[in-house]
């Protein structure tokens, strides 16, 4: 399929903001991409257009009853002055597989791929270029048939959108303060935990925002079922470094498949670590912190790479990790990561695409 591009007559119009005052997801570029499906044609009438306002009906079937999926991956711009992504396979394989688990339709791999080179090249004046600034790429499918009644839809809108974001640590890469919550959950087993779909994360806000008032950035969940077993840190996968092995749960149908979280797994073996994808309890997480065994926890993904926590709170306790200072695993797995994405490093795993 041929990309028709409508080019927006104000370019150079939007407010583009100084490297240093980024933040993350602010600021959008200029243009976006679309395409439609319906049942009788397929997916059809991809284009790229000036960035604007969707056009929906009030019954459009997203919003009553949220059949969307999304994904969140980056451009770069690389050391030698070229633009790269990072595994943008197998954000398009997720976005696939969370279309199978909300019955939407899914999607030519190879043609999502052009869709983002296109779009990404015609707007790269928008990839910012100080250390640690990217491009945040948000790809995103929504059912827009107008019809009350549960069922799946046979209309869909997909668009990809684009917005400058800046570096996560500005200041060094300090440790965050996580609030386990066992009153609240994410996922169950059989729900859609495992899926990149908006409805998992508004029932999220209530414990976040209880977090917060509470002094802590992020919320831990665990389980649904037995509320002991350790599942994720907000929006991110979560890992531990204790007693020399190097713990993440594994993907059970309540967890996001991480990008991120795939890639340390990956690069944790290369370098000979220990590493488990196994059950942890959140008593086996406090326990390790009072003794010490617990010499690193992170979080792991897309937007900060890798976020290590210094303190968690679990029923009123207070734990403290490692000192509140960050390890030198942590460290040590953000530069290997950030150096294959901004191409300073060897890319033994061929992660990096090269778009220009
Ligand atoms: C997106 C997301 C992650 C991280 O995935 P990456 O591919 O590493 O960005 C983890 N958990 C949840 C709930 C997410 O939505």
């Amino acid at each position: 399929m041929k990309i028709r591009v409508n080019k927006s007559t104000k370019i150079g119009q939007k407010d583009r903001p100084k490297d240093s005052e980024l933040g993350f997801g602010k600021y959008t570029t200029e243009h976006m991409f679309l395409m439609d499906f319906t049942r009788e044609k397929g997916w059809h009438d991809p284009r790229i257009e000036p960035y604007g306002d969707l056009s929906l009906d009030p019954a459009a079937m997203v919003l009553h009853y949220n059949q969307e999926v999304f994904e969140g991956l980056k451009a770069y711009h690389l050391q030698d002055g070229g633009i790269g992504l990072f595994r943008p396979d197998k954000n398009i394989e997720r976005m696939n597989a969370s279309a199978r688990r909300m019955v939407m339709p899914e999607m030519d791999a190879a043609f999502v791929l052009q869709a983002l080179k296109e779009l990404i090249l015609l707007e790269r004046e928008w990839i910012p270029k100080s250390e640690g600034t990217s491009l945040y790429v948000r790809p995103t499918m929504i059912a827009n048939e107008p019809a009350l009644g549960v069922r799946p839809a046979d209309q869909y809108l997909f668009f990809i959108i684009l917005g400058p974001v800046g570096a996560y640590y500005p200041e060094g890469f300090s440790p965050t303060k996580i609030f386990v919550s066992d009153e609240y959950v994410r996922a169950a087993q059989g729900g859609s935990g495992e899926a990149k779909t908006s409805g998992n994360y508004g029932p999220t806000l209530l414990a976040s925002r209880q977090a917060a008032e509470q002094g802590y950035t992020q919320v831990l969940w665990i389980d649904a079922k037995e509320r002991k077993y350790v599942e994720e840190v907000g929006t991110s996968n979560i890992f531990f470094f204790i007693n020399n092995e190097l713990v993440t749960p594994p993907l059970g149908g309540t967890i996001l498949p991480g990008v991120t979280r795939d890639s340390v797994l990956q690069i944790a073996r290369h370098w000979g670590l220990n590493v488990s994808e196994r059950l942890i309890t959140i008593q086996e997480v406090a326990d390790g912190a009072q003794s010490g065994s617990l010499k690193e926890m992170f979080a792991t993904g897309t937007a900060a790479v890798i976020s290590p926590v210094g303190e968690i709170c679990y029923q009123e306790n207070v734990f403290q990790i490692a000192g509140g200072q960050t390890g030198d695993l942590s460290i040590r797995l953000y530069d290997e990561i950030t150096g294959i994405q901004y191409g300073r490093k060897e890319d033994p795993f061929g992660w990096r695409v090269r778009i220009a």
